[in-house]
């Protein structure tokens, strides 16, 4: 039989291997519980992300939100494959338009008159993006966008709406594309009736977006329910956690004791969650791109912990002792492999053990000793 996780390829100094592996053996109890089984149960969400945006705490304001999310995407992205993105915020925040944008809407409709009174031409023309008609002024697209295929939007949904069964399927195919397309060219010509289409554009770029009641505090409860349920079925192994807010503790703490990784992305430079957590960046370092340099120290640090954590699933005893025992592979030498024994004074024998040939590659050193008493 080959046993799983003895592989360590870099030799770490003993006494320090020893020491880590007690450390976290004592703090993830869970896992050094289920021996070789969680190996395989973790493999699907090894390295994967979970990314929770507290809108409310951490609105994008000033910042397009869709870039703002490739931005965070990407850097979260440098600690593992991302599985899922969920922001809440309450209505009040949905329906919020930022100062810049007020301020954009308000020079756009002073263009428009300039344009309409013939003072000012811009030089190149305003293009329809859905059927490529050209106009001189933005409020004759405008016009034309709402008449014509805002309309005919308005239609399809309507006929997908009230179909049912394959012939809603048959619509949806037959539809999406030029619905897509209709979407896209909106966004640049029409003005959201609500907000700024800050939910709209977070679907966009891929996430979930929850809107709860504007009760205080009815986002963190919402957030904090679904970071719970995540750990709970394990869905991911690294929480990345966009906010201030340090109501946000508990949770991240609940985090760590379960061994989960996590990040926080807020701007009080000192707060309380950039203390918990393995790692904090500010939005800034998110949208300049540095999160992703960082990241990698970061990254090799967890690697580190996670080489150890299976080497300690691995010296379970009781999981050896059966698995050996039903071979017939050990002798009593076997209990010199005990990890139990390491904090009580005996890990001087293993040490000297170490001197006599490498001590990690107990493969081999096994084979040997077994095949000599056999
Ligand atoms: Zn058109």
């Amino acid at each position: 039989i080959k046993r799983k996780g003895f592989s360590l390829r870099r030799p770490l100094h003993p006494v320090v291997l020893l020491t880590l592996v007690y450390t976290i053996s004592r703090l993830c109890h869970f896992k050094a519980k289920r021996g070789f089984d969680s190996l395989n149960q973790t493999s699907s969400v090894q390295n994967s992300v979970a990314v929770f945006w507290d809108l409310d705490n951490k609105p994008p304001n000033a910042f397009p939100p869709f870039e703002a999310v490739v931005k965070l995407k990407t850097a979260a992205s440098s600690f593992g494959v991302v599985r899922s993105m969920v922001a809440y915020a309450n209505q009040h925040s949905f329906s919020y338009v930022p100062k810049a944008v007020r301020e954009q809407r308000r020079e756009r409709k002073l263009l428009n008159q300039l344009e309409n009174k013939g003072v000012i031409k811009s030089i190149d023309p305003y293009v329809c993006k859905v059927c490529g008609r050209r106009f001189y002024t933005n409020e004759k697209l405008v016009n034309h966008f709402k008449q014509i295929h805002e309309r005919e939007h308005q239609k399809r949904v309507n006929q997908i709406g009230s179909a049912r069964g394959s012939r809603r399927v048959k619509l949806v195919g037959k539809y999406s594309m030029k619905m897509e397309k209709y979407k896209n060219a909106a966004r640049e010509v029409l003005t959201p009736k609500v907000g700024y289409g800050l939910a709209d554009e977070l679907k966009r770029a891929g996430f979930w977006v929850g809107t709860v009641s504007n009760r205080p505090q009815a986002a963190d409860v919402a957030l904090r329910d679904h970071m719970v349920d995540v750990m709970d079925k394990r869905k991911a192994e690294c929480l990345m956690l966009v906010s201030d807010d340090s109501d946000f503790v508990g949770v991240l703490k609940e985090a760590k004791l379960r061994c989960l990784k996590t990040v926080v992305v807020g701007d009080a430079d000192d707060g309380a969650l950039k203390r918990v957590a393995d790692a904090g960046f500010s939005w800034t370092e998110i949208l300049k791109g540095k999160a992703k340099k960082e990241a990698v120290s970061v990254v090799g640090k967890w690697k580190d912990r996670d080489i150890l954590k299976k080497l300690e699933w691995t010296y379970d005893p009781e999981v050896e002792r059966k698995l050996y025992d039903s071979e017939g592979m050990f002798d009593d030498e076997s209990e010199d492999l005990d990890f139990d024994g390491s904090d009580d004074g005996n890990s001087s024998d293993y040490i000297h053990k170490e001197d006599s040939g490498a001590w990690w590659e107990l493969d081999t050193e096994s084979d040997a000793d077994s095949s000599k008493s056999q």
